[in-house]
C-alpha cells in the first residue's frame, strides 16, 4: 500500500469479528468507521480507545445498517468529510434462529433485513464514487452455513447465501473499474454471537471440524485484510472459507 491513509468503513465493528478487522487494520493507521446500532455504546467504545492506544484515528455510527436512507445519509457524511471511501466491511450480522416450522415472519424478515439488505444497502452507498475514483475494495462476511445449511437457521443460511451470490455479481459489473469484492465466510468463531450455544451443540460442532476447534475472530480478521491489500489485487468474485475444514 502507498502511504495515503485508507478509509474503512467497518459495519458490526463494535465487537466480535468486525472489532477484530478494525484492530487488524489499526497496523497501516488508516481512518476507521464504525456502524453499530445497540443503543449500549459500550462496545464501540472500548474499540475506540483500543484504537486509539494503537494511534488510530476513528469515528462509531449509531446506525442501523438495515435501513437504506439511514445509511445512505451517513456514508454521504463520512464522503463529504473524507473525500473517498477506500475499504467496504459488511460485517455486521444477527440470528435468529428457530426450526423452520416454528420460524415467524418476523423472524426471517429482520435477520433479512440486517444480514442482507445491509449489504445492498451499503454497497450501494458506496459503489459509485469507488467507481468515479476507481479504486475500492469491499469485503462482506457471509458463513459457511450460507453453503451447508444448518438446521434452524433457514433464515441466516438464506441471507449468507444471499451475499455469495450478490458477491459474485458486483465483483463482474466493477472488475474494470479497479474494485475488487470478495465474500469471507467463517466457520465456527468465538465471539458473542456464539456464546449462548448450549454445550451438547457446541461439543458436536467441534467434532464436525477436522482442526477440532474454534476459530479466533483474528483469523477472519487475517483474511479480510489481506483481501484489501495489494498482495490480493487480482483476486474478486471469491469467497473465501475459514473454517478449521469444516467444509473442504
Ligand atoms: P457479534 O459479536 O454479535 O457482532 C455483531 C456486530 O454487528 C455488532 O457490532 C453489532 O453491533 C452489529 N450489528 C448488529 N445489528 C446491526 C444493525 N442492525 N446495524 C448495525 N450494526 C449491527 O457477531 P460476530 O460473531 O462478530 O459476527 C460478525 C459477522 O460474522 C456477522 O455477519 C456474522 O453473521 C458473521 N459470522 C459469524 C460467525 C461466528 O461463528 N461468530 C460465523 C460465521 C459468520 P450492535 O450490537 O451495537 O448493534
Amino acid at each position: 500500500m502507498n502511504d495515503r491513509k485508507r478509509v474503512v468503513v467497518i459495519t458490526g465493528g463494535s465487537m466480535g469479528i468486525g472489532r477484530a478487522i478494525a484492530m487488524r487494520f489499526a497496523e497501516e493507521r488508516p481512518l476507521i468507521q464504525i456502524i453499530h446500532y445497540d443503543r449500549d455504546d459500550s462496545a464501540s467504545a472500548s474499540t475506540l480507545q483500543m484504537l486509539s492506544r494503537k494511534g488510530v484515528e476513528a469515528e462509531s455510527h449509531r446506525v442501523d445498517v438495515s435501513i437504506y436512507q439511514d445509511v445512505e445519509r451517513l456514508f454521504a457524511n463520512i464522503l463529504s468529510k473524507y473525500g473517498q471511501i477506500h475499504v467496504l466491511v459488511n460485517n455486521a450480522g444477527i440470528i435468529r434462529d428457530a426450526l423452520f416450522m416454528r420460524m415467524t415472519e418476523d423472524d426471517w424478515d429482520t435477520v433479512i433485513r440486517v444480514n442482507l439488505k445491509s449489504v445492498f444497502n451499503c454497497t450501494h452507498a458506496v459503489l459509485r464514487d469507488m467507481v468515479k475514483k476507481r479504486e475500492g475494495r469491499i469485503v462482506s462476511i457471509s458463513s459457511v452455513v450460507g453453503q451447508m445449511g444448518n438446521p434452524g437457521q433457514a433464515n441466516y443460511a438464506a441471507s449468507k447465501a444471499g451475499i455469495m451470490g450478490f458477491t459474485k455479481t458486483i465483483a463482474r459489473e466493477v472488475a474494470g473499474r479497479g474494485i475488487t469484492v470478495n465474500a469471507v465466510a467463517p466457520g465456527f468463531i468465538n465471539t458473542e454471537m456464539t456464546k449462548p450455544i448450549p454445550e451438547k451443540v457446541r461439543k458436536a460442532f467441534l467434532g464436525q471440524i477436522p482442526m477440532g476447534m474454534m476459530g479466533e475472530p483474528e483469523d477472519v480478521a487475517e483474511t479480510v485484510y489481506w483481501l484489501c491489500s495489494d498482495a490480493a489485487r487480482y483476486i474478486t468474485g471469491q469467497v473465501i472459507h475459514v473454517n478449521g475444514g469444516l467444509l473442504m
